[in-house]
């Protein structure tokens, strides 16, 4: 794809901190870590968010993650990690060629979650119901 940065660092075109490469994908470090060892896996095809994946290459991609984050772990001696992927601008994604984030994370070390909002009464069975009829 055209001018995408992911697809330059796979053809090998523009030089990344790679730490694993299979037929389909690769990860390699962050430049911006939220903490080191911070790690993106990449799909090597270029699909512009995980949801344009097919389904079989998802399934595999679910697996690669799965091996390494316990390396990540172990590596940086974090005791846990935030496996996530931003779907779409409006929910933070700046690069987009489908990518999982794999950041360890450490006891206490100060991320803080998402703010948590509360339902209204009966809001909770309108948006189940909603929901449900999408699937
Ligand atoms: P997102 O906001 O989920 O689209 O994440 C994109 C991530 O890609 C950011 O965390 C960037 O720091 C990272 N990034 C952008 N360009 C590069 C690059 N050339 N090498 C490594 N990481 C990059
Ligand atoms: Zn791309």
């Amino acid at each position: 794809m055209e001018g995408c940065i992911f697809c330059k660092i796979i053809a090998k075109e523009v030089p990344a901190a790679l730490i694993y490469e299979d037929d389909f994908f690769v990860a390699m470090l962050d430049i911006g870590p939220v903490h080191q060892g911070h790690t993106l896996v990449i799909p090597k095809d270029h699909h512009a968010t995980f949801l344009d994946m097919p389904d079989d290459l998802a399934k595999d991609y679910a697996h690669v993650i799965k091996v390494l984050s316990p390396a990540i772990m172990e590596s940086m001696g974090a005791q846990g990690v935030n496996i996530t992927t931003n779907v779409g601008s409006a929910a933070g994604q700046t690069v987009h060629h489908a990518h999982f984030h794999i950041i360890p994370r450490f006891k206490g070390d100060g991320l803080q979650h998402w703010p948590q909002k509360e339902y209204e009464e009966g809001e909770m069975d309108k948006i189940v119901e909603s929901i449900k009829k999408h699937l």
